[in-house]
C-alpha cells in the first residue's frame, strides 16, 4: 500500500488545490455565474426577472431542491446560441483547469433549452468545441454527459434521445437529474434500457433528497454505473455493504448539500463516513456558481469543516479517476501521476 505522507493541517489547502483530480458531478448550466447570464441576457436581448448582478446573486437563498432549480431555469433562458453553449462551458474549463481538474465529465440538460425552441444541435455542438479546446490547450479531457430531466416524462426522454442521435459521437453517457422527490427511477426505465443498447453508459442522482429505495432502483433498475449524491445511502446498513463490495462510486457534492439543506452544516456531513465504510466517494462541486464554490472550495471547505487529512486526499482524487469513464490505460496514467504528485510531498518534508 502506497504511504501517504504526514501533511501539516497549514499546508492541506493548497495540496488540495495543487493535486491533480477528476470532477464527475458538475451540471454545466449550474456554472453561469451572474455576470455571465446578464452579458448574454444583453447580446441576446432577453428580459430578467432581476433588475442586476447583485438581486440575481442574492436570490440565490435557496430552502431545498426546488426553490433552486426555479432560479437556474431562469438563468438556462438567456442560452440561445452555439457561441452561448461555447461561452458558458469555455468559463467553467478555464475554472476547472486552474483547480488542476485533469479530466472532467461534464452534465448537460437537452431539454431545458430545445423546450425553448433551441436545437439540439446548437446546444451540443458548442459544449463539444470548448471541450475540444480545453484539452488542445491545457490538456484536460472533458467528455459530455446529456442528462433527462426527470420532473418530466418518459415520452420526452425518449424524443430528448431520438434528437440527440446524430450526434452519439459528441457524448459519452446519459444521467437523471431534476426534482428527485415524486419521480423514481422507475419512470425511467425503458429509456435507460435503450440508452444502455446503444452502448452509452449510464449514470443517475438518487439519495439525494430522495430514499435509499430510490438508490437501489437506479442500482437495479437502471443500471446505473455511478450514482450522483448518494448520501442517503447511510439510512440503509445493506445499501451501504452492497454499494462497498461492488465499489458503486458516489459523486458527493459537499458545498450543493448545504446550500440545499441536504445537511445543516458542513460538519455534519456524512463524507468521512462513507469513506470509512469503504465506498468509492468522490468529491464534486454540482451547480457551483449557485451553491458558492468549484470543485477546490469543496475539497477544502470540507477538509477543514471535517478535519480530514492528507491519506482522504489522495484516496478521493485516486477515487475520482477510479470512477471515470476513461479507459484503464487513461486511469493507470493518473494514477500514476497522482502518487507522484504526493511522493514530491514527502521529498519536500
Ligand atoms: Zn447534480
Amino acid at each position: 500500500m502506497f504511504k501517504i505522507p504526514h501533511i501539516a493541517p497549514d499546508r492541506l489547502p493548497g495540496v488540495l488545490r495543487l493535486m491533480p483530480k477528476a470532477e464527475l458531478h458538475l451540471h454545466i448550466e449550474g456554472t453561469l455565474e451572474p455576470e455571465l447570464i446578464f452579458k448574454l441576457a444583453q447580446r441576446n436581448q432577453v428580459q430578467l426577472p432581476y433588475a442586476s448582478v447583485e438581486a440575481l446573486r442574492a436570490a440565490y437563498d435557496f430552502k431545498d431542491l426546488q426553490s433552486f432549480l426555479d432560479i437556474y431555469y431562469a438563468g438556462a433562458s438567456v442560452l440561445l446560441h452555439e457561441q452561448d453553449f461555447f461561452d458558458m462551458a469555455w468559463a467553467y474549463l478555464e475554472k476547472a483547469a486552474a483547480d488542476n481538474v485533469v479530466h472532467a465529465e461534464i452534465f448537460f440538460d437537452p431539454q431545458t433549452h430545445t423546450a425553448r425552441g433551441v436545437p439540439m444541435e446548437t446546444v451540443i455542438k458548442g459544449l463539444h468545441h470548448a471541450c475540444q479546446r480545453a484539452h488542445q490547450e491545457f490538456g484536460l479531457s472533458a467528455k459530455l454527459i446529456l442528462c433527462f430531466l426527470r420532473h418530466l416524462s418518459e415520452e420526452d426522454a425518449f424524443a430528448t434521445l431520438e434528437a440527440a442521435l446524430p450526434f452519439r459521437h459528441y457524448f459519452i453517457g446519459v444521467g437523471l437529474d431534476s426534482s428527485e422527490l415524486g419521480h423514481p427511477p422507475a419512470k425511467f426505465e425503458r429509456v435507460f434500457a435503450k440508452c444502455r443498447e446503444l452502448g452509452l453508459h449510464v449514470v443517475a442522482h438518487a439519495g439525494e433528497e430522495g430514499p435509499p429505495e430510490y438508490i437501489r432502483d437506479a442500482l437495479d433498475l437502471l443500471k446505473a454505473e455511478r450514482i450522483d449524491h448518494g448520501v442517503q445511502a447511510v439510512r440503509d446498513a445493506d445499501l451501504m455493504k452492497r454499494l462497498a463490495d461492488e465499489r458503486v462510486p458516489l459523486t458527493v457534492c459537499p458545498l450543493s448539500n448545504i446550500k440545499l439543506c441536504v445537511f445543516p452544516t458542513l460538519a455534519q456531513h456524512n463524507l468521512k463516513s462513507l469513506l470509512d465504510a469503504g465506498l468509492c466517494v468522490t468529491v464534486n462541486s454540482d451547480d457551483p456558481a449557485y451553491f458558492g464554490g468549484y470543485v477546490n472550495d469543496n475539497y477544502v471547505q470540507l477538509f477543514a469543516a471535517l478535519g480530514l487529512e492528507g491519506r482522504h486526499a489522495y484516496q478521493l482524487a485516486f477515487n475520482s479517476f477510479e470512477a471515470s469513464f476513461a479507459d484503464a490505460a487513461q486511469k493507470k496514467a493518473w494514477e500514476h501521476g497522482l502518487k507522484a504528485f504526493f511522493e514530491r510531498l514527502r521529498e519536500q518534508d
